[in-house]
């Protein structure tokens, strides 16, 4: 499934972290998702192994 939002200069990678139920996940900008955690910190890192953090 793909989710097309605002149109981000390319190249730029904003992440953020959705939480779904019990769950929380990493999204950027560049429509990367990261998997579903349990835990926000484990999301967050998912998110700042993408941006090679
Ligand atoms: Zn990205």
């Amino acid at each position: 499934m793909l989710i097309q939002t605002t149109a981000a200069p390319s190249g730029t990678h904003h992440t953020t972290v959705t939480d779904q139920g019990s769950f929380a996940s990493a999204r950027c900008s560049c429509g990367w998702k990261g998997p579903a955690r349990r835990a926000r910190d484990r999301a967050r890192r998912d998110a700042e192994a993408h941006t090679g953090g």
